[in-house]
């Protein structure tokens, strides 16, 4: 008897429940779980920037910003993303703020990305400007890339040690009186083609979003690595390479004093991020020549300074 009557209640009870679960099931599912993990996400994210314009300029947390966050693989081998992400708040509202600079509408050196962009006429010129609004042409690759005889932190032989001929011949000169002053320096990435930027900006992209990336890594054609001009450097353990820590190191006060005389300028230094459009990178250097290094050193100027007044 009691079973019989258990079996009834249960039976009722799943009937009831179920169509409970039905009704309930197609009013809930549109609008819960699938979206909410990403709607409500994004949201904020833009929020962010919209709201807080006047980060932009004053933070200086860090982050590297080198248009290329720097080695990629030594962060991918080690299984640490790029700590970019979590840390880069940038600044720069890139469009929100359009231009601080003098007025300078006709050359146009800044690196905002809401401004036009403008492609790079002479690609070749070891003053090359590249930056957030001025791009190499499409596809383009130097021809007289090779590979500087410097330590690097990684051993592969692989393209990112490359710099055109004269930067490598430069970065040999550097390092070998860096080391005549008890500085060891280690190659961390040079020359990065347009497809391995491409990549490497699509990744970021995909894991942080286009806004995000946009703050710490180059778009294919806007990296600086591109024109093999361009090498991140750290001490010889590779301590800090291309992280925020690497500035104050005494490899990093030895290349802010002495860079230049190789031809060697630091091309993100500190609280310039409204002109370069990236924050501070002790750690990236760019071949420019000595005469243009010893120019831009003098003065405390940027590329883009610099070029606006040539
Ligand atoms: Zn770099």
């Amino acid at each position: 008897m009691n079973k019989w009557i258990w079996a009834a209640l249960i039976g009722a009870a799943i009937v009831i429940g179920g169509t409970y679960m039905v009704v309930t099931g197609n009013s809930d599912t549109g609008t819960s779980s699938a979206d909410s993990g990403e709607v409500p996400a994004s949201t904020e994210v833009q929020g962010q920037e919209t709201d807080k314009p006047a980060q932009a300029d004053g933070s200086t947390d860090g982050v590297k910003a080198d248009g290329e966050k720097p080695d990629q693989s030594a962060a991918e081998e080690s299984g640490k993303p790029d700590s970019a992400s979590g840390q880069q708040q940038d600044s720069k509202p890139a469009d929100t703020k359009p231009n601080t600079d003098s007025g300078n509408s006709g050359s146009g050196t800044s690196a905002n990305e809401g401004d036009a962009v403008v492609t790079a006429a002479q690609p070749n010129r070891v003053t090359v400007l590249v930056n957030k609004s001025h791009r190499l042409p499409a596809g383009y690759e130097p021809d007289d890339l090779v590979y500087p005889d410097v330590p690097f932190i990684f051993s592969e032989k692989s393209d990112k040690r490359k710099m055109r001929r004269e930067a490598a011949d430069a970065l040999k000169l550097l390092f070998d009186a860096a080391k005549k002053d008890g500085i060891e320096l280690a190659g961390v990435s040079g020359y990065r083609s347009e497809a391995r930027q491409k990549t490497l900006f699509n990744n970021y992209v995909e894991r942080d979003g286009l806004e995000q990336a946009s703050r710490y890594s180059a778009r294919p054609g806007f990296s600086e690595h591109q024109t093999g001009l361009a090498m991140d450097v750290s001490g010889k353990a590779g301590k800090c390479a291309a992280e925020d820590c690497f500035a104050g190191t005494d490899e990093a006060n030895w290349l802010a004093d002495h860079a230049y005389e190789y031809g060697f300028i630091i091309r993100y230094p500190e609280n310039k991020e409204q002109v370069t459009g990236y924050k501070y990178e002790a750690w990236h250097l760019r071949y420019v020549g000595t005469d243009t290094a010893a120019a831009i050193q003098t003065a405390g100027l940027t590329l883009e300074e610099y070029t606006e007044q040539q």
